[in-house]
């Protein structure tokens, strides 16, 4: 492995390569060898990060907002320039294809822009007179140190949910990003560095679980934003939060798109094969159960199949590619191994993607889009989160049934309904009990000016990431209450102040 690329972290404003033993191999997905090798931080690398982020705290939080953004204003001008040098970062190590690449920069790009109005955002309240000669007015300021950690789906857009905000917001910060597409990350720090960014405002420590245990427990770390699986979700936000850290933690999903009868079918069938097989499913947005509704469900079944069997499956940077592979061997075997469940626990399998590899990549982590009928609830492929390309179909009879199928399920990230119907939409929105909603819109991902989070098992902590709620996360609130008052007052007072 010694002949590998390295890639190690990014301290102080410049690449450290640390004296980390351990490593793990980046595979490049396609072609399914390794690429190259990322140094595992340990906690004497995270507290070397850490201390570079508490130095430069100070002086960035100090610094004017306005000039905060001009660095953010620089950076978006970056991120521009560099679109398709990110975008082929992610590909190369997740395998998503060029395009939905490109479309995940954009993504993240639009939080940059967002940012960029932090001298607006941070503005507080002011009341004149709320006592005689007595103003108050709130105002926020930054937490210290914030951490992110990422997973490996969205290298670049998940990291831009948080690192603009927060250090517009004028924290200083440390990024772990996930240990199988670390890349991006390091193009990420450069392109800091280049729009102006002081030296140790952003910091990029790799790793795995010893560098997330040390970031968690360092008294130096006052705010920790985490996205990945639900297990080590709700760990991560009991440890940063059993420390006394301001924690969000967003874990896993399974996102339903109801179809009612009156739905356009064509837009449906559309609708679900995007959100089901873009990304090979790898996206938390993904919908992976399909809620056909009485009698549509025998023409949807037949119309996804269709559709699905001419999906191209190639390798990600490959022109016409419009799904690529999964991201590390281990995933396949993980996904292959709920493909044979469903057929186990008695699934109609419609249509089957094991073993399908485009030719000239046997060995690439290839499988392709995988259809289920007949699915209940019992079975693993819906209770679980696959994170593959496989799409369940749940039969329903009516709109209630459906409302009780998505209530009954643990998470609750985002979830959809296809209706010409406005006041089942209404009816909808109003009562489902999950954080983002899409009607006749399969993946309702929130724009960068609002904010993202799901409900239940999706998301532990009190905000949603990035927009206004990223604001309130990454700032802390203070209240002012000030007189000026000439000469002597009548001597101390002993009951509450009150306004007569
Ligand atoms: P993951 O939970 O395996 O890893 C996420 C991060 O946690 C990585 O940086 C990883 O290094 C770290 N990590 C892994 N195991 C750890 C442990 N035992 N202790 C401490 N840290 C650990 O997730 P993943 O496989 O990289 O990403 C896919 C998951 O992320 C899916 O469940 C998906 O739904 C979820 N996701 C959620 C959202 C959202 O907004 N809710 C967005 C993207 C992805």
């Amino acid at each position: 492995m010694a002949s590998h690329k390295q890639i190690g972290h990014w301290i102080n404003g410049a690449m450290y390569a640390g004296s980390d033993s351990a490593k793990q191999a980046v595979f490049d997905p396609a072609r399914g060898v390794v690429a190259s090798e990322v140094a595992l931080g340990s906690a004497e690398t995270v507290d070397l990060a850490v201390a570079g982020a508490l130095r430069a705290f100070k002086e960035w939080a100090n610094t004017p907002p306005i000039k905060r953004a001009r660095v953010l204003f620089q950076f978006k001008n970056w991120v521009e320039a560099h679109r398709d040098e990110l975008a082929m970062a992610i590909t190369s190590e997740h395998g998503k294809t060029l395009d939905d690449a490109r479309g995940e920069v954009q993504r993240g790009l639009e939080v940059v822009e967002f940012a960029c109005g932090i001298p607006h955002l941070l503005k507080g309240e002011f009341t004149e007179q709320v006592g005689s000669g007595i103003d108050g007015w709130s105002m926020r300021q930054p937490l210290g140190v914030c951490v992110g950690i990422s997973p490996f789906n969205f290298p670049v857009m998940v990291p831009m949910w948080m690192f603009p905000v927060a250090i517009a917001c004028g924290n200083t910060f440390v990024m772990k990003p996930s240990e199988r597409d670390p890349s991006a990350s390091l193009l990420m720090a450069q392109g800091l560095k280049a729009a102006g960014l002081p030296d140790g405002v952003f910091q990029v420590v790799q790793g795995g679980v010893v560098a997330v245990e040390a970031l968690l427990d360092h008294p130096g770390v006052a705010a920790v934003s985490f996205v990945g699986s639900t297990p080590i979700a709700k760990a991560v936000h009991a440890r940063a939060t059993g420390h006394g850290k301001r924690c969000q933690a967003l874990g896993g999903a399974k996102n339903h798109l109801v179809v009612m009868p009156d739905a356009d079918l064509d837009q449906a069938v559309d609708a679900l094969i995007g959100a089901a097989y873009g990304s090979a499913g790898e996206r938390c947005m993904a919908i992976s159960v399909a809620v056909a509704v009485g009698p549509v469900a025998d023409a949807l079944v037949a119309r996804l199949a269709q559709k699905a069997r001419s999906i191209r499956v190639l390798p990600g940077e490959q022109a016409g590619a419009e799904m690529g592979p999964l991201v590390t061997q281990a995933h396949l075997e993980r996904v292959t191994g709920y493909v044979n469940a469903g057929v186990k626990e008695g699934a109609t399998l419609v249509l089957d993607g094991r073993g399908q590899r485009p030719v000239g990549h046997e060995k690439g982590f290839f499988i392709g889009p995988s259809l289920f009928d007949h699915v209940n609830p019992s079975m693993s492929i819906y209770q679980d989160e696959i994170f593959g390309p496989v799409l369940s179909v749940v039969r329903v009879p009516d709109f209630e049934a459906a409302v009780a199928l998505i209530h009954g399920h643990a998470y609750g990230n985002g979830v959809s309904l296809f209706t010409r119907d406005g006041d089942t939409a209404r009816e909808f929105s109003n009562r489902i009990q999950v954080g983002m909603i899409g009607i006749n819109i399969p993946i309702p991902v929130p724009m960068a000016f609002h904010s993202f989070g799901g409900w239940k098992d999706s998301l532990f902590g009190d905000h949603h990431i990035h927009g206004p709620e990223g604001v309130r996360f990454y700032t802390r609130y203070k209240a002012i209450t000030q007189r000026w008052p000439k000469g002597i007052r009548g001597g101390a007072e002993f009951v509450m102040p009150t306004m007569k």
